[in-house]
């Protein structure tokens, strides 16, 4: 098993960032979506992660970047098909992560019927905390997210929102796909989900144990 040392570089030998989407009630019932039969699953490269000092570019041609702040879980060690009551020793520790979406770009290609891959993988739009280690966070199914722009309140919510809850999501993509020491599975945003101007800045935190800042800069 990975140890916590190790796990602490995931940003610099995860493979990939899993994620899920519309898994929370009130985004779900904001957005006027139903609530989904089975997690809704997408990928966004590790080439997308920066980190605290860097800024969140808008991509060329972006006219509606959305903000979406989200507990990221980091995998401990190779696994596939997990039952979801053994989900928790695959749990390595914890990051917060901002899941940036060109918002335009996904409602134009979901209108076609196209991948939506462009509007989630663009070059940063995955910051990304430091390692939260793991039992820094005794109760993944109640833990507060909030996110300010400028520093007003835009998101404030608990993870007990999930529609998906953690261990069936990481069950789940698991039937599918192998997860790796040091990827990330990113487990969806709550309510106030919104647009960012270049200019403005975006904090972003878990409770009390951990915030991260990223300004936005025009392409
Ligand atoms: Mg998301």
């Amino acid at each position: 098993m990975a140890s916590c040392d190790r796990l602490r570089n995931f940003r610099t030998f995860g493979k990939k960032v899993m994620a899920v989407g519309r898994n929370y009630r009130a985004l779900a019932a904001e957005q006027g979506n139903p609530v989904p039969e089975q997690p809704i699953v997408f990928m966004k490269p590790t080439s997308s992660y920066v980190t605290e000092g860097q800024s969140i570019q808008v991509p060329l041609g972006c006219k509606r970047l959305y903000f979406e702040v989200e507990l990221g879980v980091v995998i401990s060690h190779k696994c596939s098909q997990v039952l979801e009551e053994e989900v928790d020793e695959y749990i390595g520790g914890y990051c917060l992560v901002l899941d940036m979406t060109a918002q335009d770009f996904q409602v134009n290609a979901k209108a076609k019927g196209h991948p939506w891959c462009l509007s989630k993988g663009f070059d940063t739009a995955c910051p990304v905390s430091d390692f939260i280690p793991k039992e820094t966070i005794p109760n993944y199914n109640d833990v507060e997210l909030w996110l300010k722009v400028n520093d007003v309140t835009r998101q404030k919510s608990s993870t007990s929102d999930m529609i998906f809850p953690i261990p069936k999501v990481i069950s789940y993509i698991s039937s599918y796909i192998t997860l790796e020491e040091g990827d990330v599975i990113i487990t969806g945003s709550p309510a106030g989900a919104g647009p960012v101007e270049p200019g403005e800045v975006i904090e972003a935190g878990l409770a009390d144990i951990i915030s991260i800042k990223f300004p936005v800069k025009s392409s």
